[in-house]
């Protein structure tokens, strides 16, 4: 399955009706699953904006067929409340998210990263309640760790509440997924896994093999990806695993999302795009999801170091 995330270029400052015709088309292609964040934008705040506008104009008829996530965890708002893992932030942040998007309820509400300082059981305790409001469907975690996981669990077990999914970085050049075990201990407690930044931000994909495009993130934007992550020697790997692709008879793209659906643990790959030609590119990944034990060594060869 193949799921969207609104992180980048669907902010106030990006192109609405873009961020309006790829909403359409993923909807129309057969994706079902947006995500989403409080401080997505920029400004944060506006991709969640965005997203409740299309909603009203395009699917607001099709709530009950969409499932729809949001979170809090990461900075939003000034002061010690607007970030991190208290019961205040959350239930306020949430409150918040509703109200940008239009929306009774999330399906998923989403504690974004571990908070060192809040107690885990304080941060537990608001999902938990989140869900007995009726705010959130469903909720889960984000870049926490299988000793965190496990915790966080057992508390939330205490509340007669599940975790539902869990939503780490993954990707064939980010593997701490498979270090820390995290997949087994999901498949242990019968939690999902949704996999972030999949195409690690577009390097992943044949865009950067020439070069840096002027219409891409890391020209356009440079915060989370920028012109040093571009190194020659990332890009010699992608060009080699490019070829693999295409005896594959794939973009590039597409098996680094189909490396990822190839493991039955992985629920969804959460792809971000920044126009809808990519969209179908990225969706087709998933006529071809298994890998042969040489290409599978082919490609751990070429990521090695
Ligand atoms: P990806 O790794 O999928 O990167 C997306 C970028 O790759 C696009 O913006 C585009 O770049 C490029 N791209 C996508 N498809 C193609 C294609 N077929 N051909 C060429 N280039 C392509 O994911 P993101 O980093 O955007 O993350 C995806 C989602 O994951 C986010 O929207 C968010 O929902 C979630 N996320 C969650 C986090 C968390 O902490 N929980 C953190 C980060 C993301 P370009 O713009 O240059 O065209």
């Amino acid at each position: 399955m193949i799921s969207l995330g609104l992180w980048h270029n669907f902010g106030a400052e990006n192109n609405f009706n873009n961020a309006r015709e790829i909403i359409r088309y993923a909807f129309d292609s057969g994706i079902t699953h947006f995500d989403l964040a409080n401080n997505y934008g920029p400004p944060y705040g506006s991709a969640e904006s965005t997203f409740g506008e299309i909603m009203k104009m395009d699917l607001s008829a099709y709530r009950d067929e969409l499932f729809i996530s949001t979170k809090a965890g990461w900075d939003m708002w000034d002061g010690p409340y607007g970030n991190f893992g208290s019961r205040k932030y959350l239930m306020a942040s949430l409150d918040q998210s509703l109200k940008r998007m239009g929306l009774d309820y999330v399906d998923v509400f989403y504690h974004h990263r571990p908070d060192p300082n809040t107690p885990l059981e304080e941060t537990m305790g608001a999902l938990a309640d989140i869900v007995k409001q009726g705010k959130a469907l469903y909720v889960g975690v984000s870049q926490y760790k299988s000793q965190e996981l496990r915790r966080a669990i057992q508390i939330l077990d205490t509340h007669n509440v599940k975790l539902l999914i869990h939503q780490p970085r993954y990707s064939m050049m980010d593997r701490w997924v498979e270090e820390d075990g995290l997949l087994d201990t999901l498949e242990k407690n019968g939690i999902g896994s949704i996999p972030f930044s999949p195409l690690e931000q577009g390097l992943l994909t044949d865009k950067y093999l020439d070069g840096i495009p002027k219409d891409s993130r890391v020209a356009k934007d440079g915060r989370y990806l920028s012109k040093d992550d571009i190194t020659d020697a990332k890009v010699a790997k992608v060009q080699a695993l490019n070829e693999i692709a295409k005896d594959r008879g794939q973009s590039m793209a597409q098996m680094a999302v189909a490396w990822l659906l190839k493991d039955e643990r992985v629920t969804t790959v959460l792809v971000g795009v920044s126009r809808v030609s990519q969209l179908r590119d990225n969706i087709k990944s998933i006529e071809n999801v298994s890998f042969t034990s040489s290409e599978i060594n082919a490609i751990n060869a070429i990521l090695k170091d």
